[in-house]
């Protein structure tokens, strides 16, 4: 599997999946649950609202992940994975290392080969970057999956920048 790191908008990639920093009600948020529901337009929250209605009817639980259509996004898919709030109090680490194994166990159930992750948690729910960084790595080093290419798309360059150190330090 080859791991590739950029800077960009994960809205933008021509990948088979997109995975989106969604939060547990699935119904659309911020940052780059925003982004995604924006500009794949309503497809994405219709098939959200059916999957709360069905399988998850009190929410996608924290280090879970469900896959939608991706709308008018260039991807085929979008997988949806919650990541966890972080507390300094608790190790909330194998949640978010749940995030990235669940995400590559979807896209191998899809046939994706090609899925762009963001900096889950990293954001709104305020996981320091170089720990999440390093769980993110070390999480899709550890999995198995028939996923060819995890591109991660780092939004700013100090994300990035976590990314590459942490790539270096795993791989
Ligand atoms: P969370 O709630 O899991 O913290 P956020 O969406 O707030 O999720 O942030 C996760 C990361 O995604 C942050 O690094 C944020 O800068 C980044 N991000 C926001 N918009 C985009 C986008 N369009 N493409 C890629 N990354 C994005």
């Amino acid at each position: 599997m080859r791991v590739v790191l950029i800077q960009g908008d994960i809205t933008e990639q021509d990948v088979d999946a997109v995975v989106n920093a969604a939060n547990s009600s699935l119904l659309g948020g911020g940052g780059v649950d925003g982004a995604i529901h924006r500009r794949g337009g309503p497809a994405i929250l219709q098939e959200c609202r059916l999957i709360r209605a069905g399988a998850y009817p009190d929410g996608l639980p924290t280090g879970q992940a469900v896959a939608t259509t991706a709308g008018k996004l260039p991807a085929r898919w979008v997988i949806h994975t919650v990541g966890p709030t972080y507390a300094a109090a608790e190790d909330r680490s194998a949640l978010l290392a749940s995030c990235f194994r669940e995400s590559l166990w979807i896209a191998d159930e899809l046939g994706a080969k090609v899925v762009a992750f963001p900096a889950i948690s990293t954001g709104i729910y305020r996981y320091p970057l170089d720990e999440a960084a390093r769980i993110a790595m070390r999480t899709v080093r550890e999995t198995p999956t028939d996923v060819d290419e995890v591109r991660f798309v780092l939004f700013d360059a100090k994300s990035l920048a976590a990314f590459e150190a942490a790539y270096d330090d795993v791989f």
